[in-house]
C-alpha cells in the first residue's frame, strides 16, 4: 500500500549498512550496531538484541500499514522504530500541516465549544477575515513552542537522569522535538470536525475535541517515557504540568494577539 506524501517519505525504512548509523532495540531501548545481517544475496536475518534477546527491530519486515496501526495503538516499540530506526526527514512537514489544520479549525470557530478565544473580526472585510487565520497560526506556533519548552524544562528539573544523547546518537532536545510532533499526529482526527460540523451539535463537537486532546496527551506521555527513559507516572506528571503552565501563558499571549484583530 502506498501512502500519500508527506507520510510516505516519513515511514520509509532506511536502506542502511550496519555500522553507518546508530540504531536502537525497539523492545528495551538499548543501542544496537545494526538491525539485520546479510546471510546471502537473497537472505537477511534480523539481529537479536544482546540485552533482551528479542529481534532488535521486527518492524523492518512489516508493512507500513501495520506500523501505522501500532502507532495508533500507542505502542512503545512502534514509537522507538519511527523515532530511532526510521528516516524522520519529513516530520517537520507533518508538524507544519498540523499547525495549519488546528489554526484553520480555530479560525472557523470549530473549537468554540471549548474556548471563548476568537480571532475573527466582526467587520465584514475579506482582508480582516484572513488576518484572523494568520493570528490563529501564530497562536498555535506559540502554543507548540511553549509546550515543547516546558516539557523540556520540567524534564530537566524532575528527571535529572534524562539522557543528553539518545540511543541513536542524536541529542535529547532534538529527539524530544521529533517526539512532540509525532505525538501530534492524533490531531489529524480534527478533520472530521471540519467535514461534519454542520451536522453536529456544539456539545458533540466539544466532546470530539476533548477526546482528541486526551489522545494527544496520552501519546505524548508514552513518547516522553520512551525518549526520556523514565517511568510512565513521572512522564504523566511532567506532561500534565507542562500543559497547565502552557495553557496559562498561552491565554496571556492570546489576549495580546486579540488586540490585533
Ligand atoms: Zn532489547
Amino acid at each position: 500500500m502506498k501512502l500519500t506524501l508527506p507520510l510516505q517519505g516519513y515511514f520509509e525504512l532506511l536502506r542502511h549498512q550496519p555500522g553507518e548509523k546508530k540504531y536502537v532495540c525497539i523492545n528495551c531501548g538499548r543501542p544496537v550496531t545494526g538491525l539485520y545481517r546479510q546471510i546471502s544475496s537473497t537472505v537477511l536475518k534480523i539481529i537479536d538484541c544482546e540485552k533482551c534477546k528479542n529481534p532488535a527491530d521486527k518492524y523492518i519486515e512489516f508493512e507500513v500499514l501495520i506500523i501505522l496501526i501500532d502507532l495508533i495503538l500507542l505502542s512503545k516499540p512502534a514509537y522507538r522504530h519511527i523515532l530511532y530506526n526510521s528516516d524522520c526527514k519529513n516530520l517537520w512537514k507533518i508538524g507544519c500541516i498540523l499547525i495549519l489544520l488546528e489554526a484553520y479549525c480555530f479560525w472557523t470557530d470549530a473549537f468554540r465549544g471549548i474556548t471563548s478565544i476568537s480571532y475573527r473580526s466582526h467587520v465584514n472585510d475579506p482582508f480582516l477575515s484572513e488576518k484572523g487565520f494568520y493570528l490563529s497560526t501564530v497562536h498555535f506556533v506559540v502554543g507548540f513552542c511553549l509546550l515543547y519548552g516546558f516539557i523540556y524544562l520540567f524534564t530537566r528539573a524532575l528527571h535529572r537522569t534524562a539522557p543528553s544523547l539518545t540511543g541513536n546518537g542524536k541529542s535529547y532536545p532534538h529527539m524530544l522535538l521529533h517526539g512532540v510532533i509525532l505525538a501530534s499526529i492524533g490531531k489529524f482526527l480534527f478533520i472530521p470536525i471540519i467535514i461534519w460540523r454542520e451536522n453536529s451539535t456544539e456539545t458533540g463537537m466539544a466532546i470530539h475535541i476533548v477526546l482528541v486532546l486526551v489522545y494527544f496527551v496520552i501519546s505524548l506521555v508514552q513518547i516522553h517515557s520512551v525518549i526520556s527513559e523514565c517511568a510512565r507516572t513521572r512522564s504523566c506528571l511532567i506532561v500534565i504540568l507542562a500543559f497547565i503552565v502552557k495553557a496559562y501563558f498561552l491565554t496571556r499571549v492570546s489576549g495580546l494577539l486579540q488586540e490585533f484583530v
